[in-house]
């Protein structure tokens, strides 16, 4: 039996104060292209830590360069337990300045609306509350280190380094970003992206037309060939979602783009796609061909130490009276790096709710208590194991 139940009954009686969290971390605007703005609010998010959990037991902070900087937040263990658990949050949303203003955090019944309150302000709220509980009902818990990072929804150039490093040094990593609709999340597809650009030659299309070369016409030819590299039995789909080109009407293109995303279940995938992407060619010898491939994330698999701890997630659901299921999905995360280095991940411990990156982002009060108290379960029964 975990104290999963406890910790629930817990967070049930001071769910208000988590909304109150979440009303006060929603209010600092965070979108990942506005340094400025990051800067501002990452002490903001740091001094809500620690006024709900205590000074850390180590502190660093790391520059992010144009990007958020990445905050790395470690509280100690009970006494003789070894290792950490490394709770993984970004704090940046894919939301402008100026959303808050016209879109507050707002509650109706059991629904709370806001800007990044389910991706993934939520999560964070949660591990803070997470560790209160352990903490408050004296459960024996491992270290757990809080890696907030700042530019998740742009890729995490800036992130994932740190990401890697803590996640490699840790028992697991464990992600509140949004759950599946109370399940967890442990496949996620990797990402590929690609920019094609066609240039040719322009002409009168009246009065010159065997003079120029079009992009248009030959990107439009090219596109058939990425859309057949989709691989539905591999789990590997391609999408040719924006497509540019030409100048008028009457004026053979002179360029044409396009920009394709790749999802990939399969790593070999990623390469196979990638190398069939460099070596399309035209047709027309005066059009010239240039394709940009940005490996974005690799694909998440679950490793054997993850279906061990799903073992683990799902103990701490019967002992909630719940069932967990697991899920697949197509989006990426910062979890997808972890699982790459072959370490284990359970991602999708966050806010239960719909609409991530949509207007009708919310998630549920209701869920609050259940996530954080998975969570926390998670948590003690690694401490059992680190006991031995
Ligand atoms: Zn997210």
């Amino acid at each position: 039996m975990t104290r999963a139940a406890a910790v629930h009954d817990h967070t049930q009686a001071h769910v208000e104060e988590m909304v109150a969290d979440l009303d006060r971390l929603v209010r600092l605007e965070t979108p990942s292209n506005r340094r400025d703005l990051l800067e501002a609010a990452l002490p903001e998010i740091e001094r809500y830590a620690v006024e709900r959990l205590g000074a850390p037991a180590a502190r660093v902070q790391h520059d992010g360069g144009s990007r958020g900087d990445v905050l790395d937040l470690t509280w100690a263990g009970s006494p003789g337990l070894v290792g950490t658990v490394l709770v993984l949050c970004h704090y940046d949303t894919v939301w402008p300045e100026g959303t808050v203003a016209c879109w507050p955090l707002t509650r109706d019944g059991d629904v709370l609306t806001g800007p990044g309150v389910l991706d993934m302000k939520a999560g964070i709220v949660q591990a803070v509350w997470m560790l209160r509980a352990l903490r408050e009902l004296d459960v024996p818990h491992p270290s757990v280190r809080l890696l907030l990072t700042g530019d998740e929804e742009i890729g995490s150039v800036a992130g994932r380094p740190h990401i890697e490093a803590a996640a490699a040094e840790s028992l697991v990593t464990l992600i509140p970003e949004p759950s599946a609709a109370g399940d967890v999340k442990v496949q996620r597809k990797g990402m590929v992206f690609a920019d094609l650009t066609v240039r040719g030659v322009e002409s009168h299309a009246g009065l010159d037309p065997d003079a120029g070369a079009s992009a248009v016409h030959e990107l439009a030819g090219l596109i058939p060939a990425v859309v057949a590299l989709a691989d539905r039995e591999r789990g590997t789909t391609v999408n040719v979602g924006v497509v540019t080109g030409g100048s008028g009407r009457n004026v053979v293109a002179g360029v044409a783009t396009c920009e394709v995303d790749v999802r990939v279940q399969d790593p070999d995938e990623a390469r196979r796609v990638a190398d069939a992407l460099e070596a399309l060619a035209v047709s027309d010898s005066r059009c010239t061909l240039e394709v940009v491939v940005d490996h974005n994330r690799p694909p998440m698999n679950p490793s054997p130490r993850t279906e061990e701890i799903l073992e683990l997630v799902r103990r701490t659901a019967a002992d909630l009276g719940e069932t967990v299921g697991t899920q697949a999905v197509g989006g990426a995360s910062d979890g997808n790096f972890v699982a790459a280095l072959g370490l284990p991940v359970i991602d999708g411990l966050g806010g239960i709710g719909a609409g991530p990156h949509a207007r009708h982002e919310h998630i549920t009060v209701s869920g609050l208590p259940r996530q954080t108290a998975l969570m926390a379960g998670i948590v003690e029964l690694l401490a059992t194991e680190a006991r031995g």
